[in-house]
């Protein structure tokens, strides 16, 4: 076997270890050693790699590329690796898009599971954790992108069949992309909100090893079973709906407590404000919803979500009037100066904004309009353990259907490139 063939010194542990190699073809398998000492599996092309000389790889990350070649494997050794290895798209430190690479697919530890990645969602989010400028974090070591993960479980960590029976090979899941830690002792976990966990600063793929991969190790505690088959709940949709249908379902449930027969305005009806108003139409009993959107194709999608107005921010205030509502709630899915002026001139006194969109870094309070409000400004992030099995069950239940659209993993480049040039409208899941 591989495993056998590799010095216990330069073995490659896990897939986070390794450093960003990229297979240039298939045709020749050597085990190096990077410069910077890191051991690393790579493949390539070149005939002229000798054991002990300095290679430089035809493309990745530049300062990636030099390694030193500790030892040559035959030919035979190729189809075991095969059987090994997986496609991962990978963050790297002050790269701008994802990094692809081959890697040995992750042995579970005791506490965790080996995920079959049937799908992983694309979020905005991922833009900016790309954003060399930083606008979201930044991290020192490479990992697996992809925050929104559904697979079926290939694999247990030896303690997963005594403390989580309900999880077997082949049960069909979604990952709880926060990963709190769940210990008595924390604050957070402790009173329900492991959202909040001070714990962890990483998340499955935020920080570490995610879901743009075949595969992924996920701890058991992470795991929520889909109440259905990848056939009537399917893989792209429970993948966003650990994300985007969570984070909204968290805002209006948990936060807001928004009630039957309130009245909500959504602004920005897209992927998140399109989940948000099948949630507070057909979870959380809301008596009127407004959509407020300048795109004439959303507020089309809004209404056919379960919106009963749909309009562009110019008429918002009008619309008010004219139907003499009261506006409980205003959720922010834009998060800009404009879209918050939005919300401000619609919510009734004694109401409230939350704000879930992070598109601008900052909004100015206007204090005055605010105080004469008694005004409530919210916001809130991603969501619960327990809330995303409420979100499974109504997905599967059709309460709620994310609109989200497939495409293969190894189009990830591509999908990330017309996100950044705002050619993606709605969400997109990438099936390995
Ligand atoms: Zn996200
Ligand atoms: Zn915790």
């Amino acid at each position: 076997m591989f495993a056998q063939r590799l010095a216990p010194a330069i073995r490659p542990r896990t897939a986070s270890q390794l450093p960003a190699l990229r297979c240039v073809n298939q045709s020749r398998t050597l085990l190096t050693k990077s410069i910077s000492s890191t051991p690393a599996l790579v493949r390539n092309s070149r005939n002229d790699l000798k054991q002990g000389s300095i290679s430089t790889l035809s493309s990745g990350p530049s300062r990636y590329r030099q390694f030193h070649v500790t030892s040559l494997l035959n030919e035979g050794a190729t189809d075991s690796i095969n059987q090994k290895t997986m496609v991962a798209f990978r963050y790297y430190p002050g790269e701008t898009t994802a990094v692809r690479e081959t890697l040995p697919i992750p042995t579970p530890k005791p506490d965790e599971v080996v995920i079959k990645i049937l799908a992983g969602g694309v979020c905005h989010s991922d833009l900016g954790i790309l954003d060399p400028s930083g606008s979201i974090g930044e991290w020192h070591n490479p990992f697996t992108l992809g925050h929104e993960g559904a697979g079926i479980i290939t694999s247990l960590g030896s303690n997963v069949s005594k403390t989580y029976p309900n999880l077997k090979e082949g049960t069909y899941v979604g990952v709880l992309g926060p990963d709190p830690c769940f210990e008595p002792s924390c604050n957070m976990c402790s009173q329900g909100k492991d959202n909040l966990c001070t714990t962890t600063d990483e998340w499955y793929g935020i920080g570490r090893d995610g879901a743009w991969a075949e595969y992924c190790a996920v701890r058991a505690i992470c795991c929520i079973p889909v109440p259905g088959t990848p056939e009537t709940v399917p893989p792209e949709v429970v993948a966003v709906a650990t994300d985007a249908v969570l984070t909204p379902y968290h805002a209006l449930k948990t936060c807001d407590k928004l009630t039957a027969g309130q009245t909500i305005v959504v602004v920005g009806a897209g992927g998140l404000g399109h989940n948000a108003i099948q949630i507070a139409k057909n979870v959380l009993g809301a008596g009127t919803v407004v959509a407020v959107d300048p795109r004439e194709t959303s507020l089309v999608g809004a209404k056919e979500a379960g919106a009963d107005y749909g309009v562009s921010p110019d008429d918002l205030s009008s619309l008010i009037k004219e139907k003499k509502l009261t506006v409980d709630l205003v959720v922010d899915f834009v998060g800009t100066q404009t879209s918050f002026d939005t919300a401000l001139g619609a919510v009734k006194p004694a109401g409230t904004i939350h704000i879930v969109g992070l598109m601008a870094p900052f909004v100015k309070l206007p204090l005055m309009q605010a105080v004469l409000k008694d005004l409530t400004v919210k916001t809130s992030f991603w969501g619960c353990k327990t809330e995303l099995a409420e979100v499974l069950d109504a997905v599967a239940k059709g309460k709620i259907t994310p609109q989200v659209e497939t495409k293969p993993l190894e189009q990830c480049l591509e999908v990330l490139k017309e996100f950044h040039e705002g050619k993606v409208k709605g969400r997109i899941a990438l099936v390995p």
